[in-house]
């Protein structure tokens, strides 16, 4: 499909621009593609829709406009549509200093910021604000069509599961990762952190505990044998190295812009606190440490403490969309 431009500008005085469409009792679907001149398939795309005659008064359609129109604002967002725990690339216009979406206050460096799209994030319209040059707009967000997973916990198990050590964990994760900063400490796409890589469950699987709903996967389970190397793969430092409850084995680097990745149930651990490690370093081993049920790595990436698709930093892409700011920067 074309890139159709799904972003909605509201800038002072140019209202008229903006290109959101509220249906009205009696409208249909078709009638509203076709008097913006937008193919049906393309509007209902926009924005989500299956079923063309299931629209209903009051709800607000982005109208996909010619492309190249976000740009004539000096903004490029990647990728576009922004998707559900993904992190997405917003270059964003001179003078503006950070990106406020999703609750978050989100820094911009040298033109460039790298803004978490939290995995619960609702498909659809969310308002955002570039932060100094007074600009507001709505943001299509896409859903990352997520699979979801019952895991069925022993209720004497799960009575064992201490609450306050589990808040006393994530909390100490968070620290870890640190402020964020406005330099990359990494340069290139990522490796995955095992030479052999079989993902056993992927990221933003929905979870439920016994039938209970319990969230998301927050990171990828990575099939491996006890003892099987895991390496660092960006240039970081370790921001912990230890043996937490849930987790065991721990390791947590920070790569600067927000940007940190947890290794846990590991057997052993290769690293220490403030050490810094390149791309391709040895962290520790593979285990089964902590609260599971067998041999091998999680693997959680976290941008500004949001867990985030970790292959999505694998990809060539996102260094691609993040390379001029850092490149200009030395
Ligand atoms: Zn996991």
């Amino acid at each position: 499909m074309k890139r159709f431009v799904w972003l909605c500008f509201v800038l002072g005085l140019a209202l008229a621009a903006a290109p959101v469409h509220v249906v009205r009792p009696g409208e249909t679907l078709y009638r509203i593609a076709r008097n913006y001149g937008v193919p049906l398939e393309v509007l209902a795309a926009a924005n989500g829709i299956r079923n063309v005659n299931l629209i209903r008064t009051g709800q607000k359609l982005v109208i996909p406009s010619e492309p190249g129109w976000p740009e004539a604002w000096g903004l490029r967002v990647d990728p576009w549509p922004p998707v559900q725990g993904r992190p997405a690339v917003f270059r964003v216009p001179p003078g503006v200093t950070a990106v406020r979406v999703f609750n978050l206050q989100v820094p911009a460096a040298r033109g460039v910021a790298l803004v978490p799209v939290p995995a619960d994030t609702r498909p659809g319209l969310h308002p955002f604000a570039l932060e100094g040059a007074g600009l507001k707009g709505e943001l299509l967000v896409a859903a990352g069509g997520y699979a979801s997973e019952n895991i069925v916990l022993s209720e004497e198990k799960n009575a064992l599961l201490d609450r306050e050590r589990i808040r006393a964990e994530k909390a100490r994760l968070l620290e870890a990762c640190g402020p964020w900063t406005p330099e990359p400490l990494w340069r290139g796409p990522w490796r995955w952190p095992l030479d052999r890589v079989e993902e056993t469950s992927a990221f933003g699987t929905r979870r439920s505990y016994n039938g209970r709903p319990g969230g998301w996967h927050g990171g990828v389970d990575l099939r491996g044998q006890e003892g099987t190397p895991v390496y660092a793969p960006a240039a970081g430092v370790v921001g912990l190295s230890d043996q937490l409850y849930v987790r065991g084995g721990a390791v947590v680097l920070h790569h600067g812009l927000g940007v940190c990745s947890g290794y846990y149930h590991l057997s052993e651990r290769a690293v220490e606190p403030g050490q810094k490690v390149q791309r391709g370093d040895l962290l520790g081993y593979v285990g089964a440490t902590g609260l599971v049920t067998g041999p091998h790595l999680h693997w959680e990436v976290r941008l500004l403490g949001q867990t985030t698709d970790p292959a999505a930093f694998i990809r060539p892409r996102l260094w691609a969309q993040l390379a001029p700011a850092a490149a200009s920067s030395r």
